[in-house]
């Protein structure tokens, strides 16, 4: 095993809140250890195109608090390429980069897995999606911040779906994850979740509606992106013909979801991953993902933590039938 000397550290992919704090703590960890530390611009796209520069303590001076990412973050199609990774493979040599944390998503690390293999590069992940949809980490970087995003939303929804007699459908972002929808929907009083994983259709929704409460004054019916039962708006125009009684609405959340101060949790998550990484790659892992599973440090295999068999907790949705009486 060679002894790293210098680790490059890049986001890719979507951002999420939470990630500086995890540039921040792979750069402070690398540079206790006194390692050097190179910071690559704009994920696999500034990897091919030489945007790398060296970091320092200050570098990541007052960042833990911040949404983005002062990396930046970019998607690449050059990378998917062989002759894009070997460009990708030249710049590090010549900036005299050993070993890579890459903090993104699954696109990120089967991009990582990849490059790792093909030129036996040590890299390790730090899962940085708001989607929370890796295996091997109880929860992403970003996930709690924009749950809470979402709940702080939807709770000022309710305000003026109260005040008018409206039901209101709310999308959420996921991709083709439902976790951000089946959490916040509980957290916000839903009548009825609608994700991907579940087959819950919207036949159920109607039911649920006809054999609901009549006197309730205001309905919310959270949606997740790219859900089987299609979009929101989709969604609203049958629920309008079939319930025209009800002044229905529709919002979606959109980009708000990615942004804004990271919570606590997110940052504390960050800051353990960040430093697991580095201590990681010291210690001879590589094509894997650092994550907490049951608040324990945990490394996964990149191809099994970008499998997407997530199992979704099928008493969050029993819970949301029985509380929404
Ligand atoms: P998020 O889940 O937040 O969207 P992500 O990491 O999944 O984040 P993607 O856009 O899917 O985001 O992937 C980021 C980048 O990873 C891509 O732009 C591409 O450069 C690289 N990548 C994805 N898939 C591959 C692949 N099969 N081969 C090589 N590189 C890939």
């Amino acid at each position: 095993m060679t002894q790293i000397k210098n680790i490059g550290v890049y986001t890719s992919g979507g951002d999420s809140p939470g990630m500086n704090a995890a540039i921040r703590a792979v750069v402070r960890t690398a540079i206790y250890y006194n390692l050097e530390v190179t910071g690559i611009r704009r994920g696999y796209d500034g990897m091919i195109k030489g945007d790398l520069f060296p970091m320092n303590r200050k570098s990541v001076s007052n960042i833990i608090g911040r949404g983005g990412t002062i990396l930046k973050t970019a998607r690449s199609e050059q990378f998917k390429t062989p002759e894009g990774r070997k460009l990708a493979h030249e710049q590090l040599l010549a900036n005299g980069v050993d070993a890579l944390v890459a903090i993104g998503g699954d696109g990120t690390f089967t991009g990582a897995r990849i490059f790792g293999e093909e030129f036996d590069f040590p890299i390790v992940g730090l899962p940085g999606t708001i989607d929370n949809d890796l295996c091997g980490t109880d929860f992403t970087i970003g996930y709690d911040t924009a749950i809470n995003t979402v709940i702080n939303a939807v709770d000022k929804i309710r305000d003026t779906a109260e005040s008018h007699d409206r039901l209101f459908i709310v999308e959420v972002m996921g991709r083709d994850s439902g976790l951000i929808a089946l959490r916040t929907g509980i957290a916000s009083g839903a009548e009825a979740i609608l994700i991907p994983e579940s087959k819950t259709d919207l036949a159920a929704v109607f039911e649920r509606l006809e054999s609901g409460r009549k006197d309730k004054s205001s309905k919310i019916i959270m949606v997740a992106e790219s859900g089987e039962v299609s979009d929101a708006f989709e969604i609203g125009k049958q629920i309008k013909e079939r319930f025209p009684q009800y002044d229905t609405r529709i919002s979606i959340l959109g980009h708000i979801q990615r942004g804004g101060r990271p919570s606590c949790m997110d940052r504390v998550l960050a800051s353990r991953v960040g430093v697991a990484a580095v201590e990681g790659l010291m210690k001879g892992h590589r094509n894997e993902m650092v994550g907490l599973i049951h608040n324990q440090i945990a490394f996964t295999p990149f191809e099994h933590a970008i499998k997407h068999n997530i199992d979704i907790n099928e008493d969050f949705l029993k819970i949301v039938e029985i509380l929404s009486i």
